[in-house]
């Protein structure tokens, strides 16, 4: 018999992490990293609730850090096998978890100089270049679609999740002597108005089943609503003559507001001169996305398929990629008529921050969240309507018109979550609730109770359960 045990992403969004032995193998289905303040750093330090040699493979469903981010650790103390993913993700988790060793380092800099000063002992980094180097040659690419064995006992197959460039859906088959076990981990499921990205494939059969319930407690605003305030903010700042503040996350959510404010351009309707994307990651990300075209779909814009060919800069000639740091300091001196999309996506680090520290309290500026904030975060607070907030040790007051759009959620909310499980309706897998926080959960229970009679477990971190 095998089991799954919840290792992460159990009752919070951050660090999904699932362990499956059968006896004769053990995998891991992703290896977030815990995001959103100190406590989520505490989880990171700690060690492993089991042994990384142990593992004999990681199976990953995207890139995002909270499902990537602690590969390089697991190889750090001592995982040696392969880590299967798309194509797409095998590209992205290079530029990423790259870039998570560089914060790392910089964090652990920052801390060991107080500390040295303090007479305490000196911190390590999470894990460095080289463990990310290490980890990245133990990638295995594998197309959507196709089924791999992957352990003498496990075979998987990647379905499309419509989440990000390269986002799937896992199925995990294992065979013990007498019966084959099918497993589908949602990973996370993409909305369906999400545009660039093909929607969730639909799957139909299933012993066991976890899904995500990021937005298990809520429907998003739709989409031409959402865009209409969007346009609408940029708008007001144009007028006002201010700059906007775009925090956002550098893979799916810049390559999607790009396409917006080309369409918008196009139309002759964006009053704004500039739009920079203020952020090295993004830009980088974005090529990625251009070298993974085919995976676009193409119901949403034929001029977009079109322009696109050729680069970013032929459907928003208005953009300007800002590299380098003396590049991202130069746009301090706009004073208005710029939109500046800059990371991290929450708020915690990054260039939006500097730019928060120059802007936030001017009452003059305009800043638009557009994706998800986890409690702790800078974001969160600014949702949350805080009058100040700490940004770079500064304590910085709140003037700036804030404006948060649901609507751009890379997630599917909860209609859809329960249309996509509900396509497993005649199988009923064992459900399990994973990567959501226990309110969002608690009402996605019920919806699933309500709608289908179905019961959904909550897990917590440490439960195991026999599948
Ligand atoms: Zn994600
Ligand atoms: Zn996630």
């Amino acid at each position: 018999m095998a089991t799954l045990e919840f290792i992460g992403a159990a009752r919070q969004v951050t660090g999904s992490c699932h362990l499956i032995k059968t006896g004769a193998t053990t995998i891991l289905l992703d290896c977030g990293m815990n995001q959103g303040g100190a406590k989520a750093d505490e989880q990171n330090e700690q060690a492993f609730p089991f042994d990384p040699k142990q593992i004999d493979a990681v199976v990953l469903s995207h890139a995002h850090i909270d499902h990537s981010g602690l590969l390089p650790k697991l190889v750090k103390d001592g995982f040696k096998g392969p880590v299967y993913c798309t194509p797409a993700t095998h590209d992205l988790i290079d530029l990423m978890l790259k870039d998570s060793a560089k914060l790392a380092q910089k964090d652990v800099e920052w801390s060991n100089k107080h500390r040295k000063r303090a007479g305490k002992e000196l911190l390590e980094p999470l894990y460095d270049l080289e463990d990310v180097d290490t980890l990245l040659a133990q990638r295995q690419a594998v197309d959507i679609g196709s089924k791999v064995s992957i352990t003498g006992d496990i075979r998987i197959r990647f379905r499309e999740a419509g989440h990000i460039i390269g986002s799937a859906i896992i199925e995990v088959f294992i065979n013990d002597q007498r019966r084959q076990t099918k497993l589908v981990f949602s990973g996370d499921l993409g909305n369906d108005s999400q545009v660039l990205l093909r929607d969730p494939d639909i799957i139909e059969s299933a012993d066991v089943l976890l899904l995500e319930s990021t937005y298990g407690d809520r429907c998003h605003r739709d989409l031409p609503t959402t865009l209409e305030e969007f346009y609408r903010a940029l708008d007001d700042a144009a007028q006002g003559g201010a700059n906007v503040l775009i925090p956002s996350f550098a893979v799916g959510r810049t390559q999607e507001l790009l396409y917006y404010l080309g369409l918008r351009h196009r139309a002759g309707k964006l009053q704004q001169k500039f739009v920079f994307l203020d952020s090295p990651m993004a830009i980088s990300a974005s090529d990625i996305y251009h070298r993974h075209i085919n995976l676009f779909s193409h119901e949403d814009s034929q001029a977009f398929y079109t322009a696109i060919e050729k680069g970013w800069q032929d459907w928003l000639p208005i953009l300007r990629c800002t590299r380098s740091t003396e590049e991202s300091m130069a746009i301090n001196r706009i004073q208005g008529g710029a939109i500046i999309i800059a990371g991290n996506g929450m708020c915690t680090g990054g260039r939006i921050v500097h730019h928060f520290k120059n802007q936030l309290w001017r009452s003059n500026t305009h800043v638009i969240i557009v994706g998800f904030q986890v409690q702790g975060s800078t974001g969160r607070a600014l949702v949350d309507g805080a009058s100040h907030v700490k940004v770079l040790g500064n304590d910085i007051a709140v003037k700036a018109k804030i404006h948060t759009l649901g609507g751009f959620s890379a997630h599917a909310d909860q209609k859809q979550l329960l249309e996509w499980a509900g396509h497993f309706k005649k199988s009923k897998p064992e459900l399990h609730l994973v990567h959501g926080e226990l309110d969002p959960m608690l009402a996605l229970q019920k919806a699933f109770h309500q709608q289908y009679g179905w019961y959904a477990n909550i897990p917590t971190a440490g439960d195991v359960v026999q599948i």
